[in-house]
């Protein structure tokens, strides 16, 4: 699969409130799969604006900063760590 677009963030490691997580590493937005039954991540997405609507969800964008994010968060992080969820924001890893 092929991405749609890019985006750059200020931050991308996270301490997750999922009970079973630890930190998260969102660096695709948006899915390919575009399932109609409600979607939790894109619901999430929408109610905190990072994509408009559906048409926008489908179209994934990846993190264009993720690298260099990652390369300042993980040395401030490194010894916090557990395990790192990836993704909550797509279930389109290999794009
Ligand atoms: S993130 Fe999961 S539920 Fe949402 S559209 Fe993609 S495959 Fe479907």
């Amino acid at each position: 699969m092929k991405c749609i677009g890019s985006i750059n963030r200020k931050s991308l490691l996270y301490k997750t409130g999922v009970e079973y997580g630890d930190y998260t590493v969102n660096h695709v937005q948006g899915c390919f799969h575009g399932c109609l039954y409600p979607c939790y991540a894109m619901m999430m997405a929408k109610r905190f604006g990072t994509v408009k609507n559906y048409d926008e969800w489908i179209k994934p964008k990846v993190v264009d900063n993720a690298i260099e994010l990652l390369e300042k968060e993980l040395p401030k992080l490194k010894d916090k760590i557990k395990s790192v969820q990836l993704c909550f924001t797509t279930d389109n890893l290999k794009i």
